[in-house]
């Protein structure tokens, strides 16, 4: 806006720029409690202890580094259930690649192949965030 367009408004921009600081004042406060609720609910998910057992093997279900403590869907394995990361890994994979097509021995090569790996990247994670 140029200082002549300014100049013919019936408010004065300084009231004009009072307002625009006013709203993005505003803006700033909600989203700041919005990122602490944010952060509180992140924390006490973190300190709540998971109280879901894995529907196959029957161990507590671990909250993961983020906060997630409710596990994987077991189905096929088991409908309605969750389930543990490694079940998820070694045995819903394997029963999902098989209703997919693949042969059973195929079918749990490719889930420990999978495993394998995704172990290994979780291993490097949990190192990581142990080092820290
Ligand atoms: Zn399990």
């Amino acid at each position: 806006m140029t200082a002549d367009a300014l100049n013919s408004l019936d408010t004065p921009y300084e009231e004009l720029l009072d307002g625009v600081l006013r709203d993005t004042s505003q803006i700033i406060a909600d989203q700041r409690a919005e990122i602490e609720a944010l952060k509180k609910e992140l924390k006490s998910r973190k300190k709540r202890a998971s109280n879901m057992d894995c529907a196959i093997c029957g161990n507590k279900i671990q909250p993961t580094s983020y906060g997630w403590d409710e596990g994987n869907n077991a189905e096929p394995v088991v409908m309605d259930g969750r389930c543990c990361n490694v079940c998820d890994m070694t045995v819903v994979l394997p029963a999902r690649l098989e209703l997919a097509g693949f042969e059973g021995a195929e079918a749990r090569a490719i889930g420990q192949e999978f495993g394998r790996t995704i172990g290994k990247l979780l291993g490097s994670v949990i190192n990581l965030e142990g080092s820290r």
